[in-house]
């Protein structure tokens, strides 16, 4: 039996997981996969560590409707029970925000649930259903130590100015400031940096994250210096649903004068703008592309033209630039938005090399670019598997079980 650890990363119906080896330093996962429509018609899928996809017979067996603590239980279930199967030693969760304190990954205990629940209303999409797997692990396996990594704590090094909004100092106080997401990302191309990049790895970097949730981190050091997300995930690029930034005063307009419930202009900014919005067609670039609407161009163009804005600004927060980093759904398959992106940002110096580009080459800045352009694919879990196993070997495990909160 090989002693793993299992990554998780949950969403409103959708639950990915990966299964890492025990063991120090990064390696492959040895098993990832994705239940997709949870609550209503479970979809299962997985691929082995070469990358094929496992065969049907293979998968796990989901019955309609079923919710996140049975699911759990089947989950672990089927994993320990797999042909040269695996026994889990550890949950590594993706959590999106861990507020002020937390500057790396913690261990889950009760009290920690109760903290990280107060932080739902700052990432609504996402922070419940993070929870709700941790809590379901717990159901499933009590006693399993679990390790919750979140995806703000990568920007813990930013200086104040970074982290202030333009509002009174007692909000500051109360914690009303720029916390950025997108962390565990940032966290894994911030480690893989000197594989392609010379001594620029430690200078002036801007990683632009582009998926369904878009942001950019400007970094230093390989350290995060500003990003473009704030107090909440719908701060700064625009996104796949998500308005990104905003003039604050149409809400109020929304609210008082159009007469709309709070909820419903959250719902609204939270998952009926972006490319969705903007297009009226769908969130999905790729759909967007074969598209000849003339609203699935605009959406891509503002995308676009959002996205070099921010990255030109925060090139001000690190006094120049010497590389880009594409990352993330978009950023890893989209040479239309690369293209568009770096159209704008010429008088920067930055120069595509257009066929590298086409086939999303590692480096797709040509020779003659005074910024480094590369295409790098994130990997969110390997970040969470090696911080998970790095606290727990830190703490010398065996926590008595009970301890761990339960549902
Ligand atoms: P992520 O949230 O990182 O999984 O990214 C998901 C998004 O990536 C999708 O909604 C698409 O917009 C985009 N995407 C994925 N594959 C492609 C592709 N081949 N071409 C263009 N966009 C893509």
């Amino acid at each position: 039996m090989t002693r793993a650890s299992l990554v998780l990363n949950a969403g409103s119906s959708s639950l990915k997981f990966a299964v890492y080896k025990d063991g120090p330093g990064t390696r492959p996962a040895v098993l990832r996969g994705r239940i997709a429509g949870i609550g209503t018609e479970p979809v299962f899928s997985a691929r082995d560590e070469a990358g094929r996809a496992l065969p049907e017979d293979q998968g796990m067996q989901l019955e309609e409707g079923v919710g996140y603590d049975p699911l759990m239980a089947s989950l672990l279930d089927w994993l320990n029970s797999r042909q040269g199967g695996v026994t889990i030693t550890a949950a590594g969760h993706r959590v999106v925000h861990g507020g002020r304190d937390h500057a790396g990954p913690a261990r889950v205990d009760a009290a920690l649930l109760t903290e990280l629940a107060t932080l739902s209303p700052l990432a609504p999409l996402h922070q419940p259903h993070n929870l709700a797997a941790i809590r379901a692990v717990a159901a499933a396996m009590p006693g399993l130590p679990q390790v919750a990594c979140f995806d703000t704590s990568f920007h813990h090094t930013q200086a104040r100015l970074s982290k202030l909004f333009a509002l009174p100092r007692a909000l500051t106080e109360k914690g009303i400031i720029r916390y950025g997401f997108h962390g565990l990302s940032y966290d894994y191309i911030a480690g893989i940096l000197p594989d392609h990049l010379d001594c620029r790895a430690e200078g002036r970097v801007i990683v632009a994250h582009l998926g369904n949730g878009a942001s950019m981190c400007a970094m230093k050091a390989r350290r995060s210096v500003a990003t473009s997300m704030g107090f909440t995930a719908l701060a700064g690029l625009m996104m796949g649903q998500r308005c990104g930034t905003l003039d604050p005063g149409i809400v109020l307009y929304l609210i008082r004068e159009v007469g709309m419930a709070p909820e419903a202009v959250e719902h609204m900014l939270y998952q009926e703008s972006g490319l969705l919005g903007v297009s009226g067609i769908s969130n999905d670039v790729e759909l967007l592309q074969a598209s000849a609407e003339p609203s699935a161009r605009e959406a891509i163009d503002l995308f676009c033209e959002r996205a070099a804005c921010e990255l030109a600004a925060l090139a001000v927060t690190i006094a120049g630039l010497d590389a880009i980093i594409f990352t993330a759904g978009i950023g890893e398959n989209s040479a239309l938005v690369r293209r568009l992106i770096c159209d704008r940002l010429t008088w920067m110096g930055v120069v595509l090399d257009g066929e590298a580009n086409g086939r999303s080459a590692v480096r797709i800045s040509s020779p003659a670019s005074a910024v480094d352009v590369l295409v790098l694919p994130t990997d969110e879990e390997a970040v969470i598997a090696r911080s998970t196993q790095a606290l727990l070997a830190l703490q010398n495990d065996e926590v008595p079980s009970g301890q761990i909160a339960r549902a």
